[in-house]
């Protein structure tokens, strides 16, 4: 039987090169890829370890996202990733049904041709992803498919407040999905897949959005439809169990994730 490798040490980056917000949007991506599970500790001197930066800037960055309620700070106890409670988690899935009824509203108003390609290539990648087994990446674009609705929709408040709650979704997930539908992949990281969202539900919002924004009516149907896929999400739950299991947060960290796409300047 092979022996397995010791993990190798992980290079201390300059501080120079990341800024807060870098370190902010590490940290985020590790959450939402599932690098970091609900539960981790999330210490200071390991963080710094990771990112090559003080202490100092480590904890101001945890108490943003504790802020936020993706991390939970306790006196004596220190940072850990937020393990949203069943009452939390029905109200992330009740806020984002009313944030993305007026964001898909908003879109099926204004977009543009350009938009819907742009959501259009986001249902292809996270497709393509899945067919390659690409998970984290699939994982991310169902996501983000939410997020470029959003943006595209420009409406900067609730299109912010969407991303912190795609970011606890993402938490909520891996919480509360049935375990027979966790799987354990290979390696020393143990990752958990949890499906997000289903492709085709992105597609018919998308062929709804598209109808809507040609003048061809279809908003309410965009918005049915929007409402629905959340509520799939939400009954996909299993609020009996909370599973959390711990990572070493200096390797979760260790392999950045590349950068997100961004929808075309407008
Ligand atoms: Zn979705």
């Amino acid at each position: 039987m092979p022996t397995p490798r010791s993990p190798k040490p992980i290079p201390a980056e300059p501080t120079s090169t990341l800024s807060d917000e870098e370190i902010y949007q590490r940290l985020i991506e590790a959450i939402v890829d599932q690098r970091l599970l609900p539960g981790t500790k999330l210490v200071e001197d390991k963080l710094g370890q990771a990112f090559g930066v003080s202490r100092t800037r480590i904890r101001q960055v945890l108490i943003r996202l504790a802020q936020e309620q993706v991390v939970t700070l306790q006196p004596n106890k220190g940072a850990s990733v937020a393990e949203p409670t069943v009452e939390e988690a029905r109200e992330v899935f009740e806020a984002r049904a009313v944030v993305e009824t007026v964001l898909v509203q908003r879109f099926a108003a204004r977009a543009k041709a350009r938009d819907l390609k742009t959501l259009a290539d986001c249902i292809e990648a996270e497709e393509a992803a899945r067919q390659t087994g690409d998970k984290t990446m699939a994982l991310r674009m169902s996501g983000q498919f939410h997020l470029l609705l959003a943006e595209a929709a420009a409406h900067q408040t609730f299109a912010r407040f969407l991303h912190k709650l795609v970011s606890r979704t993402s938490l909520i997930l891996m919480s509360y999905t049935p375990v027979e539908h966790l799987r354990v992949a290979g390696g020393q990281l143990p990752q958990r897949w949890v499906q997000a969202c289903r492709c085709e539900e992105h597609r018919g919002l998308l062929t709804a959005l598209r109808s809507a924004s040609q003048g061809k009516g279809g908003t309410d149907e965009a918005v049915r439809l929007m409402t629905e896929h959340l509520a799939h999400i939400e009954a996909s739950l299993c609020f009996n169990q909370a599973e959390t299991a711990g990572v070493d947060v200096v390797q979760a960290l260790a392999k950045p994730a590349p950068r997100r796409r961004r929808a075309p300047a407008r």
